[in-house]
């Protein structure tokens, strides 16, 4: 098969690589139908994670069942699927409390940019669509097995309700999938923090009422300025620097909630700014899994379209191509096509 492996910072090589296959009787192998490059994947691209061997890339991937182990019932060769980066049994206890992307039997997904996959734990991560859906929702449901499914997570983390204030720190297709989420939640004022034209026209169209392009210190004292000195009910942390979480932190109200789901570099909380500031703090690795029926039913009714973060299709074999177009911000995220 065809696959991407990065060999070192700003290296990234489409190769012919070993077939997948059945190694433990919980897997399946699935056809790739689409694949696409993650912003935190350019943290090794850029340097700023150890590259270390040469290895595969990618985590987001949406197919067509091929082979299934012996253990798995749940879906059979020939269904179009759609899972989560962080693979989950679904019946341990850390699953039945709904944090399937702590599965005591987790497996993070990291080979998927290829056009076949060995999926673990297939009969709890996997979930099939009642037939193949039409190409034009492809991209959405790529969508659901990470960035929606985190934005999602980060405003159900954040506590966003009917009537809900809410800010979203980064205009990331991650950010951009949390404003779908926020206002699929029935928030009725959302101020999107975005200083890039395209991403604050696409953050109104997902149903942002405010930007506001200043950082730090300006963005915190704008966002007081629109919610009558008071701070936001809720905020979405969608970066994972140690500026964007300060800024989450300082834009929310005494007694609002963070969901912080940018994978934080260098952030430090400072506890006692925390204790003072009645501000509720909550994030991690997504639980996709406990979110995937529910989005993907909202993406096939044409209720959501976070498909449209991707603003640039490649074929697999040009994916050197779309790390770069990411890390130079010439386009929001990339769509690969096996
Ligand atoms: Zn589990």
């Amino acid at each position: 098969m065809r696959g991407a492996v990065i060999h070192a910072p700003g290296d990234v090589r489409v190769e012919t690589l070993e077939d997948p296959k059945i190694r433990h009787s919980t897997d399946a192998i699935i056809r790739t139908a689409l694949t696409c490059v993650c912003g935190s994947d350019l943290w090794p691209y850029r340097g700023l994670e150890p590259v270390g061997d040469p290895h595969p890339m990618g985590h987001e991937y949406i197919g067509v069942v091929e082979e299934v182990g012996s253990a798995v019932t749940a879906v059979t060769p020939g269904q179009f699927v759609v899972g989560s980066f962080a693979t989950s049994d679904n019946t341990c206890a850390n699953c039945r409390n709904g944090f399937p992307s702590n599965c005591l039997h987790r497996e993070f997904m990291s080979t998927c940019q290829a056009d076949h996959v060995r999926i673990p734990n297939a009969q709890g991560t996997l979930v099939a669509t009642d037939h193949v859906p039409g190409e034009e929702f492809w991209p959405s449901l790529l969508a659901v097995s990470d960035v929606m499914g985190t934005g999602w997570w980060a405003a159900d983390a954040a506590g966003v309700r009917p009537g809900s204030t809410v800010v979203v720190v980064g205009d990331g297709a991650v950010g951009l999938c949390g404003i779908i989420a926020a206002q699929q939640l029935g928030a009725e004022r959302i101020i999107a923090m975005s200083r890039h034209g395209s991403r604050q026209e696409l953050a109104r169209e997902f149903g942002a009422t405010d930007i506001v392009s200043e950082r730090g210190d300006d963005g915190v004292a704008r966002i007081k300025d629109l919610t009558g000195g008071i701070g936001a009910d809720s905020v979405l942390e969608c970066v994972g620097t140690a500026e964007a979480m300060r800024q989450a932190l300082r834009c929310a109200r005494p007694g609002g909630n963070v969901g912080f789901v940018g994978v934080p570099h260098e952030v430090a909380v400072d506890g006692e700014e925390l204790f003072y500031s009645h501000v509720g703090l909550r994030g991690g690795p997504a639980p996709v899994r406990r979110h995937l029926p529910d989005l993907i039913d909202r993406v096939l009714s044409g209720r959501i379209d976070p498909g449209k973060v991707f603003d640039l299709t490649l074929p697999l074999d040009q994916v050197a191509e779309g790390y770069r177009a990411m890390d130079e911000r010439r386009a929001i995220k990339a769509l690969l096509t096996p």
